[in-house]
């Protein structure tokens, strides 16, 4: 396996690991038995049986382990191992939404992003990775982190089409991002490249600039697609089209693609990933851990796309280590097929090293020990219990030991571009418990900051956007009628003018919490109607009203602290993200007139429940107001207009509907 090129160095080099187990993970699979590698700068110089009259600075014995190539994690956020178990078993929207988001709106920062790359090139190091493809924010951070703790990376400055802790518009995200590629492009670890998060989070011209930057720069385009059903059925009914060829119509496929999850993919987008040597990140645990479904990976493979392992980030995982990854790939893929003969132990291990580092358009410098490739390899030690006893009839028996038997632990030593990042099981670039402790005290921060948010159903709602914080008064009063007649015609009053007239349907949900200090949190779905009773439009709106009246001007109430969102999210999202002690659900019909009354605006409503059921009507008059004396002015106003529209003092209700 030697060739001329390599002996000619082999004159000179600095160091050379003999008599081991070399597994180089080449394209043919070759396997040294008391094979050696040899390492000049920052470069393999030459694999296999070694002549004796090599000269080497170093030589260290490596009888009873193995050297193979550093493990390549295709898809993490680095960072995120600052928030490691922060919320665990929810669904990946309230998971990211109502969790991750608010955190990072409020945590993340360059010193924050640079503690938790560092934390997590710590993990990397220790189960034996020394090449990972990131994607996060401030990733000038991540790629200084991951530059000084001497890991190889690709670094994806994450790009949205909302703010971000890094960037208050895309625009000034594209800037940035830019200047990042400018800086870092050529460093002989980093290789920087562009994020355009998800369909889900982007618009088609955030793709298409982040495509346009990749090809200007020559840089790897990362993003995450088809990750959830929910996801590409969305954009079907918004595009009408899958994310992959949503994806490529953005021109995202002219840049080197790395695509993370494509879980939910046919046949076609397998195929158009593969004509677009798009490489592929399968993130088993991740998947699993949120449900997303299993990515056929198996098939992939088949048709020749380069698919890789990837984490994640460890917030959804909840580790980096790439030897548990490995093993639940090969694993998942017989139990979702049936088929025992998927994703053989040999592939697997490919899918960490080599076609990963494919995947990531690093294949031409890591992934495999070949003589011009950089020196990224790890030793594993075989004197383990569990490692014990060894086959050597069929040379291939040493992937199963790799994937099946071995743990992260057993990595010993680990190299990345020359350097030793790990020797005899201690770090040489990290103060792992220096990292620990400053980890220990951002988590610290954090529980404090979600505690305060929990109690809160006010600052629940605030964290998630929406972010209306909007106080008001009101005062209103409600009658009980027998007839809607007289409400008409109490309308048609020449005193009365009316401004503007409406017809709704509304659903609406109410959730109860056990303090009842925290006011209720009102879900309200509007279908405005048209004359003909159709539906026009339909909105969504959270309404947080406060735990009780204020004052009353005889049956004219004043109500305080109403707090409006404009609901993005589905029913079930906020059911799983407040947690309401108790729901009812009320159902009516509204016909609303805005109107003048003595120089004043008030809303009329005229309701009738539609469920739960209750005979007649129902009168409502609501006015703003900013102050008491105010509200006692207009409720003296409101008293007189509602006994123009027929009630009387005594058909005053003062229970909302959810109380009747
Ligand atoms: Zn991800």
């Amino acid at each position: 396996m030697l060739d001329s090129r390599a002996r000619l160095y082999m004159r000179a080099c600095d160091l050379l690991l003999t008599n081991a187990l070399v597994v180089t993970m080449d394209e043919r699979f070759t396997i040294h038995r008391g094979g050696a590698v040899a390492i000049a700068g920052n470069a393999i110089v030459a694999v296999g049986q070694i002549p004796n009259d090599v000269e080497a600075a170093e030589t260290i014995d490596c009888r009873g382990r193995i050297v193979m190539p550093g493990l390549v994690n295709a898809h993490t956020h680095a960072p995120m191992s600052l928030l490691r178990g922060l919320a665990d078993d929810l669904r990946l929207d309230v998971w990211l939404m109502g969790y991750m988001m608010p955190v990072e709106r409020e945590f993340v920062r360059p010193d924050f992003v640079s503690l938790g790359t560092k934390l997590a090139c710590a993990e990397m190091i220790r189960s034996g990775t020394t090449c990972f493809a990131d994607m996060y924010y401030f990733e000038d951070a991540v790629a200084n982190a991951a530059a000084s703790a001497g890991v190889r990376a690709l670094c994806a400055q994450t790009i949205l089409k909302f703010p971000t802790p890094d960037a208050s518009s895309y625009e000034d995200a594209l800037g940035a991002t830019r200047e990042f590629l400018g800086r870092w492009k050529g460093h002989p670890l980093i290789v920087p490249s562009v994020a355009p998060h998800a369909p889900y989070t982007c618009t088609p011209d955030i793709f298409r600039s982040c495509a346009e930057l990749a090809a200007e720069f020559d840089v790897p385009v990362h993003t995450h697609l088809s990750e959830t059903a929910l996801e590409v059925e969305r954009l079907r009914q918004d595009y009408g089209m899958p994310p992959i060829p949503w994806a490529k119509k953005q021109r995202l496929f002219d840049a080197r693609m790395l695509a993370a999850h494509c879980v939910h993919v046919d046949e076609g987008e397998m195929r158009t990933l593969h004509d677009a040597h798009a490489g592929v990140a399968h993130n088993p645990t991740s998947n699993l851990k949120l449900g997303s479904g299993v990515a056929p990976v198996a098939r992939m493979l088949e048709l020749g796309v380069n698919v890789g392992i990837g984490t994640d980030g460890a917030a959804s995982n909840n580790d980096l280590d790439m030897f548990e990854e490995v093993r639940l790939a090969a694993l998942l893929a017989k139990g979702i097929s049936g088929d025992p003969t998927a994703i053989p132990a040999r592939t697997a291990l490919a899918m960490a090293t080599r076609l990963g580092a494919h995947a990531m358009h690093l294949g031409d410098i890591t992934g495999s020990l070949e003589p011009g490739k950089r020196a990224d390899l790890i030793v594993v030690d075989l004197d383990r219990p569990h490692s014990v006893p060894r086959f050597e009839r069929e040379a291939d028996a040493v992937y199963s030991q790799l994937v099946y038997a071995a743990k992260s632990t057993d990595v010993v030593d680990v190299m990345c571009d020359g350097r030793w990042l790990m020797r005899g099981g201690r770090l040489q670039t990290l103060d792992e418990p220096e990292l620990q402790r400053a980890a220990g005290d951002v988590a610290r921060r954090i529980d404090a900051f979600l505690i305060r948010r929990e109690q809160s159903v006010l600052q629940k709602l605030i964290a998630i956007g929406g972010a209306a914080e909007q106080e008001s008064y009101e005062i209103q009063v409600k009658a009980r009628l027998t007839s809607e007649e007289r409400v008409r015609r109490g309308l048609e009053s020449e005193e009365i003018a009316i401004i503007r007239a409406v017809h709704y349907h509304q659903y609406d949900t109410y959730f109860f919490f056990d303090e009842p200090d925290q006011g209720r949190l009102r879900y309200r779905e509007d279908e405005f109607l048209d004359d003909k009773n159709q539906v026009v439009t339909a909105r969504a709106r959270l309404t947080l009203t406060g735990p009780s009246r204020e004052e009353a001007f005889g049956s004219v109430l004043l109500f305080r602290s109403r707090f409006f969102a404009p609901a993005h999210q589905s029913i079930r999202f906020y059911r799983e993200y407040f947690k309401p002690a108790r729901e009812r659900e009320v159902e009516k019909d509204r016909r609303r007139w805005l109107v003048a009354y003595r120089g004043v605006q008030f809303y009329v409503h005229l309701d009738r429940l539609l469920n739960p059921a209750a005979p007649g009507w129902f009168v409502e008059v609501k006015s703003r107001t900013w102050s008491r004396r105010d509200a006692r002015d207009k409720a003296a106003v409101i008293t007189a207009l509602m006994a123009h529209l027929g009630a009387r003092p005594e058909d005053a209700v003062e229970a909302d509907y959810v109380e009747l």
